[in-house]
């Protein structure tokens, strides 16, 4: 069994105490018996005296009570003598108190053997005798008694008593506990601390006051922090790819574990990317290990230097690295990771005065497209990574043969893209708008064209997507600014003064230099805002922080009008018609196809109802056939758009339409 620290000091204290305290009885019995002792000592004193003195006076037991002043005397001097009396055989002849008229002839007692305080405490009476010889010569006795005072003896005693308990007793007894505390304060609670500290190493416990507890926290802390750090290198080293510092296998797993789950709680995909040196082997096998690992390392170094500082790279094997990037807006912008990857690597390496070079090829598998288990990532994007090799290396390929055409056909795309515009591949085609009243055309909506020389006509819905997608929107609708500006110039000069529209995406609006460049085109080209509009879609206000955008504004205050394209078939909310300077909503072609149920029509209705109380123009895009225009005539649409009246047509066939039209 073992004892506490607590419960040893406790036993060792009721030790001290018990001690203690044995001590302080035996003294306390002797100083009680001495004092008993001194005031037995004191009464037969005065009992001896007043014995002797009278046996020297009286003569005659019948003048006894003469002598009463002096027993008074002697009563009254000692504490202890509660009465004095004075008897013969036949009763009492004197007594200092009169309650002991009658006082009995007490039994005697033998307490010879009693202490001194146990014989004060029982006795009650002392006697002692008065001889004295009468004239006629005959001796006599008579019984003298000293009564003695209990209550002054208890008194006085317990008196003692009190003092003694007090400074023998009570005073040690706060020593003992002081000590029992400061005891509990600096040595049992320090050493749970100690104890807390060396079984969970959490909180490392303050400087100790005792200098033994202080060096044992002392070492203590010194060695858990070396272990600490010592577990730390284990580990890292365990996770470190020892020739390349990238973590290894076991370290890429227990990365996708959580990365998996993390992807699967927020629905978010991220690729897996494995890339294989080409002809490492041949390094190795021609040059040696030493310059093999050199290389490795080199590229080790340049991987991580490309890539940013979410992504995950690992050594799996000799030449494999598995690189994980899971952060990407569109497969574009993840090729574009990859081809950075590989053109880095690409380069002219000196390795031990060796010069050489190197390419790699990477497969691609997506989660959860490609696999949801490292298993099934690991392998796929292995299966890619062949398939790259075996087309020649130095490539990247995605696992799945429909989303590599796909991402191919993008970065073609885009490349043509950006071509087109050099070459003058596109083309302004133009949507009349016909006033409903006077069915006369009364504006013209500019839709982009592009008409390949290899293709034929590539329609908007193919390549503004993406050009959204990767910011090439902002060139391109430059160019259809111009154009469009361009071309309002050259038909004001043969007359056909119309106002002409064009399409604004998003991320132009958001350009910091969109109002400015706007503003200035229109100033150079000397044209009348008045005879411009921009169509823009109600997603822009989607983002709340786009609702402080003020270009609106500025442009509406130059005279630019300003449309809300494809109305009703986004965000709902409409506080910002209110606060933003809206002159037109465009009823979307979805609502004109369903003109004839009820919800289609409601939705037409309260589209018009609303643009005539907010003060705007209301145009029906889509128009395809004349029940339509009837019906948008019946409930007070301004404007319509469509098929019925005119398809977008070159500025060939607008200027003919337009003339035939007159
Ligand atoms: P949008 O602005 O809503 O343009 C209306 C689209 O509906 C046009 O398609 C037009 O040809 C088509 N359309 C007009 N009337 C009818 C009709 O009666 N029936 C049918 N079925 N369709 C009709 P388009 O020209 O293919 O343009 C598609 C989208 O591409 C446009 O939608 C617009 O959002 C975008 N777009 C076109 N040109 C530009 C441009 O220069 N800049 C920007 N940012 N976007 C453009
Ligand atoms: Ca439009
Ligand atoms: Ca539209």
């Amino acid at each position: 069994m073992f004892l506490t620290i607590q419960r040893f000091t406790l036993l060792i204290i009721s030790l001290l105490i018990l001690v203690f305290y044995s001590i302080f009885t035996y003294y306390f019995l002797k100083q009680q018996n001495s004092m008993a002792a001194i005031v037995l000592n004191s009464v037969q004193n005065d009992m001896s005296k007043t014995s002797y003195t009278l046996s020297r006076y009286v003569k005659k037991s019948q003048n006894i009570s003469r002598s009463r002043a002096l027993l008074d005397r002697v009563a009254a001097n000692n504490n202890f003598i509660d009465a004095i009396v004075i008897m013969d055989s036949s009763g009492v002849l004197l007594s200092t108190d009169p309650k002991y008229q009658h006082f009995e002839f007490p039994a005697s007692s033998y307490l010879e053997d009693f202490k001194p305080y146990d014989r004060l405490m029982h006795t009650k009476i002392l006697d002692g005798d008065i001889r004295f010889y009468t004239d006629n010569g005959k001796l006599q006795t008579l019984h003298l008694f000293f009564i003695l005072d209990k209550d002054e003896l208890d008194i006085y005693f317990s008196k003692n008593r009190g003092d003694f308990i007090l400074y023998f007793g009570f005073f040690p007894f706060l020593l003992i506990l002081g000590v029992y505390f400061l005891f509990k304060k600096h040595v049992v609670k320090p050493l749970e601390k100690l104890r807390q500290f060396a079984y969970y190493q959490s909180e490392i416990p303050k400087k100790f006051k005792l200098k033994e507890l202080e060096s044992i926290r002392y070492s203590m802390v010194q060695t858990f922090a070396r272990l600490d750090a010592e577990k730390k290198e284990l580990y890292r080293m365990a996770r470190t790819d020892s020739l390349s510092g990238l973590a290894n296998r076991d370290s890429l797993n227990e990365y996708l574990h959580r990365l998996i789950a993390d992807s699967q709680r927020n629905n978010k995909e991220f690729a897996l990317l494995f890339l294989d040196l080409d002809h490492f082997k041949t390094v190795n096998d021609s040059l040696g290990h030493n310059v093999g690992d050199e290389l490795l390392q080199n590229i080790a170094s340049i991987i991580q230097e490309v890539l940013r500082a979410t992504d995950f790279v690992a050594r799996v094997g000799g030449d494999e690295f598995v690189v994980v990037v899971n952060q990407y807006s569109s497969l574009i912008e993840l090729t574009h990771i990859i081809q950075r990857i590989q053109e880095q690597l690409c380069r002219q390496w000196i390795i031990q005065t060796h010069p050489m070079y190197v390419d790699s090829s990477v497969g691609v598998a997506i989660y959860p497209k490609d696999g949801t288990d490292i298993v099934s990532l690991m392998k796929h994007a292995d299966i890619a990574m062949y398939d790259a090799k075996k087309n020649g290396r130095a490539q990247y390929r995605f696992f799945t043969k429909e989303l590599n055409k796909s991402v191919q056909d993008t970065i073609t795309l885009d490349k043509e893209m950006r071509k087109a515009l050099v070459n003058g591949e596109y083309q302004l085609y133009y949507q009349p708008k016909i006033d409903l009243k006077s069915q006369k055309i009364i504006g013209a909506e500019a839709l982009i064209r592009w008409i390949s020389p290899s293709k034929g006509m590539i329609p908007p819905d193919v390549f503004i997507p993406l050009a959204e997608e990767n910011g090439f929107i902002l060139e391109l609708g430059e160019w259809v600014l111009q154009e469009n500006i361009r071309q309002y110039r050259a038909w004001r000069d043969q007359g056909i003064d119309l106002k002409l529209s064009v399409n604004i995406s998003t991320r132009q609006l958001l350009d910091a230099d969109f109002a400015d460049k706007l503003l200035l085109l229109v100033d150079e080209n000397e044209i009348d805002p008045k005879k411009l509009d921009i169509e823009i879609t109600e997603y822009i206000f989607m983002d709340q922080k786009n609702m402080k955008c003020d270009v609106l504004d500025i442009l509406h205050k130059h005279g630019i009008s300003i449309s809300l394209d494809d109305f009703g078939t986004g965000y709902s909310s409409l506080s910002y018609l209110k606060k933003f300077p809206i002159d037109c909503l465009k009823i979307d072609k979805s609502f004109l196809d369903d003109y004839h149920t009820q919800d289609g029509a409601i939705f037409i209705e309260t589209i018009v109802k609303m643009g005539q109380t907010l003060n705007m123009e209301v145009i029906a895009e889509g128009v395809e056939s004349v029940e339509q225009v009837e019906y948008l005539k019946s409930i007070g649409c301004h404007q319509y758009q469509g098929y019925y009246y005119s398809k977008p047509l070159n500025t060939d066939a607008f200027e003919k339409l337009f003339k035939a039209s007159l």
